[in-house]
């Protein structure tokens, strides 16, 4: 087996004999130093404040600002810029449709359905509003391979549906769900459709006209980009008919005391405030450099660690896949030790140097379902090597039980 990609000399974090194994991918990547540049060279050559002030500095700005709208367009295959809202982060962009779109359209008895392994930001916002306007929440159950089944989906849908969220990639598991087909189904019962695309842009190549979505959200941070920035995609006449979740400077065309306001067209109207535009200007530059490694060699570098991944501890009979194994994962394998609590497994991993998360995945629903307290999660990008899997792989010969797995003894390890 051979690895595909080697840009760990673009990343400064992971250059130098010292650095860490990261294997925490999932929870953010590590930066290019393109995109560090792009941050200090914004700063230094173009900061001033976007879409207000004409000064010559103000309008390259501006520039800057729309051109990384129309860099994140063209990645994710969205019609025109103006389908781009900049958001924090995820968690923001879900908050964001389901505070405008939810409670618009979600009333008393609908039902919105999310699939059983959801990330508490693409959980939670739905939660809540079904509990203040007296909707359901429609949990669709993920088997014991990490998968939904097409039939479980589709018994969910019916008329009263009016908005399905579901991952694109689990952020516990890598189970790739089929978002397509998912939002075909919803479409028929006329719901609209969110995707949770945080752990997917940075592995598989996104059309969001191809997928037919409505919304779509992704963070910066999780695709080599800054913290702080994020994404919601939306078809450019559903984000027309929605008011501002937000309002303040930069949303309005108009305000008098005595009219009503006018609120200006656009993703503009979704950005209130000074918007994170080095943020924006540095998840541009990450794209770029993602596209320019090209989709190809992406996806055989990120089969080739999970493979690699799942080879490795395959003679290890302490440890266990969590999920099906055959379900080729995308970007991340997560492991179970048997009788030994995953926090031990972290620590002990740590301890060679070797970063990982381990725990819930702040998806505690989807652990509590698999009836297990957490798992040891594998995440990759395409700096990760094979000789990194292997070290992986002498650690965990090693691992012992510790104060965690002393404290929760009757605890489900596996
Ligand atoms: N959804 C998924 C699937 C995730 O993995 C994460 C991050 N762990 C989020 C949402 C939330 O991302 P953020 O914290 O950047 O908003």
């Amino acid at each position: 087996m051979s690895q595909v990609l080697s840009p760990r000399d673009d990343f400064p974090l992971l250059s130098g004999d010292d650095a860490p194994v990261y294997l925490d991918n999932a929870a953010t990547t590590q930066k290019p130093q393109v995109v560090l540049d792009a941050i200090m060279d914004y700063y230094r050559t173009a900061n001033s404040n976007v879409g207000r002030g004409h000064h010559r500095l103000a309008l390259a700005a501006t520039d800057r600002y729309e051109r990384a709208r129309a860099v994140v367009q063209h990645a994710i295959g969205a019609r025109e810029p103006e389908e781009v809202v900049f958001t924090a982060n995820t968690t923001d962009a879900a908050n964001l449709v389901a505070d405008v779109v939810g409670r618009r359209i979600v009333g008393r008895h609908d039902k919105v359905v999310v699939s059983g392994m959801e990330h508490n930001s693409n959980l939670l916002p739905w939660r809540r509003l079904c509990d203040s306007v007296g909707a359901e929440l429609v949990v669709v159950p993920v088997g014991p391979d990490g998968r939904i089944e097409p039939a479980e989906f589709a018994a969910a849908m019916g008329p009263r549906v009016r908005i399905v969220a579901v991952t694109h990639v689990s952020n516990v598991l890598g189970t790739v769900n089929p978002v397509r087909e998912m939002t075909a189904e919803a479409h028929r019962h006329g719901a609209f459709v969110l995707v949770d695309g945080a752990q997917a842009v940075a592995h598989l190549p996104v059309d969001v006209r191809d997928l037919d979505v409505d919304f779509y959200c992704f963070s910066g941070h999780k695709v080599y980009g800054p913290m702080g920035v994020g994404v919601l995609y939306g078809k450019r006449e559903l984000l027309d008919e929605m008011t501002p979740f937000r309002v303040g400077g930069g949303t309005v065309k108009g305000v008098s005391h005595t009219q009503p306001v006018r609120y200006v067209p656009g993703p503009a109207r979704f950005e209130a405030g000074t918007p994170n535009v080095a943020g924006a200007v540095g998840l541009a530059a990450a794209l770029d450099y993602l596209l320019g490694l090209g989709w190809p060699a992406i996806r055989a570098h990120d089969e080739s660690l999970v493979a690699a991944t799942l080879d490795a501890v395959a003679d290890l009979e302490h440890v266990d896949v969590v999920g099906d194994p055959g379900a080729t994962p995308c970007g991340i394998v997560s492991l179970s030790v048997r009788g030994i609590h995953p926090y031990d497994v972290g620590g002990h991993l740590d301890a060679h140097g070797i970063a990982v998360r381990c725990g819930v995945h702040c998806a505690s629903t989807f652990l509590d379902s698999l009836g297990l307290v957490g798992t040891v999660r594998l995440s990759f990008a395409v700096y990760n090597t094979l000789e990194e899997i292997e070290l992986v792989r002498s650690a965990l010969k090693t691992v012992e039980p510790g104060p965690w797995t002393a404290e929760h003894p009757n605890e489900r390890f596996l």
